[in-house]
């Protein structure tokens, strides 16, 4: 059986043999947040475009400006203005962060250094030439490259695209990835379940980490454990970039999901991982798609989907595969689980200083999604420890939403 980083591993490696991202299309700036990058972004002009002043002051020649030396204000240049003229010798101008400081100025002066008697203004420090103005071109050139292709768009990239004008960017178009659930007992969300029926709560949460992970869900609701309804929801799926299903993937005797694809021509390439909860989840390719069955208890198919499902997802927009989310962290409380497989078990991350620590909450269980809730993390117990102590170094797996 595959370790969770073997399987990981072996998803990265055939979704990069056999397929790349959508085509591209035209997103606007705003709307861009969380898509990947299909083209370069360059400056349009130097970065900053001006001499552009850091503080509010005075702008001066610094070999003019020693301490005790006192100058003509010859006017000022706030934000914005156009700035024509040159610095006389022996004497500043009052400047205001984000202006321009005018040429024959080599530096600017913060103004709690100085004291003004009306045009005349008092240095009470010798000023140092590049000081407080940040210089032309040094942020950027003009043409450079900013952005590279596969890069992921947050807040910070969409500024820098903003910045140079790209009012519109190409992307790849977000991987759309069909989620079906199975299940004989499972119903839609909003209806009222009898006793034995479990609302379909795995496909919202697929839908969430689908969005998070940069795709487009695609909702095929749930398949019945009958042979005739999986298969042809399934072939509903392959249509899509990717189909991932939940539950009908473990031992039972209703348990069709592989048996299905199989039979539909699918190859697997895992079929287990030593992992708990998780350990029936199945990865394959059935026709151009790639397919994963991840187990139907809820727990099981969150921590499923974020160690194997959101690599492919970022592979299938044209990004890199994201590492995982892991640090180390001490352990706030004992802890003994089986060995023979790495355990994933919900916890509390919290910081005392700089020092994390983690706790493991009390749960019922891979169904259990109120201990889920109230996790922001998951403990990683390796599969070669039995016994882990009270302050002992673990890693710990960020829920990917709470970061
Ligand atoms: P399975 O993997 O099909 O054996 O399902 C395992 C457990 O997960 C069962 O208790 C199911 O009721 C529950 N389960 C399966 N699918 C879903 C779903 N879509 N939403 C919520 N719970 C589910
Ligand atoms: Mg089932």
């Amino acid at each position: 059986m595959l370790t969770y980083e073997q399987a990981r591993q072996k998803v990265i490696e055939k979704i990069k043999e056999k397929k790349g991202p959508r085509a591209t299309e035209r997103v606007r700036v705003g709307e861009a947040l969380g898509y990947v990058l299909a083209e370069e972004v360059k400056t349009d002009r130097e970065y900053p475009p001006f001499n552009r002043a850091t503080r509010d002051g005075y702008a001066v020649f610094a070999g003019d400006a020693k301490a005790g030396a006192t100058l003509r204000c010859a006017g000022e240049i706030k934000a914005g203005d156009r700035v024509t003229k040159e610095l006389w010798a022996e004497t500043c101008v009052q400047i205001m962060t984000g202006a321009a400081v005018p040429s024959g100025a080599d530096a600017v002066v913060m103004i709690e250094h100085t004291k003004r008697d009306g045009d005349q203004v008092r240095f009470e420090r010798d000023a140092v030439a590049g000081q407080n103005f940040v210089p032309r071109g040094s942020e950027a050139r003009a043409g450079q490259t900013l952005l590279m292709p596969g890069t992921r768009l947050g807040y910070a990239e969409l500024a820098l695209a903003a910045q140079v004008g790209a009012a519109e960017l190409d992307c790849a178009q977000k991987p759309h990835v069909a989620i079906l659930s199975t299940g004989d007992e499972i119903v839609p969300v909003d209806s009222i379940p009898g006793r034995f029926q479990i609302r379909n709560s795995n496909s919202v949460s697929l839908a969430a980490q689908v969005r998070l992970a940069g795709g487009r869900p695609i909702l095929l609701g749930n398949a019945m454990d009958r042979e005739d309804d999986l298969s042809s929801k399934i072939r509903r799926g392959l249509q899509e970039d990717l189909l991932v299903l939940s539950g009908g993937v473990s031992m039972g005797k209703y348990d069709l999901v592989e048996k299905v694809l199989r039979e539909m021509g699918a190859e697997f390439y895992f079929d287990a991982v030593a992992i708990r909860p998780g350990k029936p989840a199945v990865f394959g390719k059935c026709g151009e798609t790639f397919v994963f069955g991840l187990p139907g208890n809820p727990v099981s198919t969150m921590v499923t989907f974020e160690l194997f499902v959101t690599p492919a997802v970022d592979l299938l927009s044209g990004a890199a595969a994201r590492p995982l989310p892991i640090v180390e962290a001490r352990l706030a409380e004992a802890l003994h689980e089986k060995s023979g497989v790495t355990h994933f078990l919900p916890a509390r991350l919290g910081w005392q200083g700089a020092r994390l620590e983690v706790t493991a909450l009390r749960w019922q269980g891979s169904g259990d999604v109120t201990a889920l809730a109230k996790a922001n993390c998951y403990v990683v117990v390796p599969a070669e420890e039995e016994e882990l102590a009270v302050g002992e170094r673990v890693e710990v797996l960020l829920r990917r939403d709470l970061l």
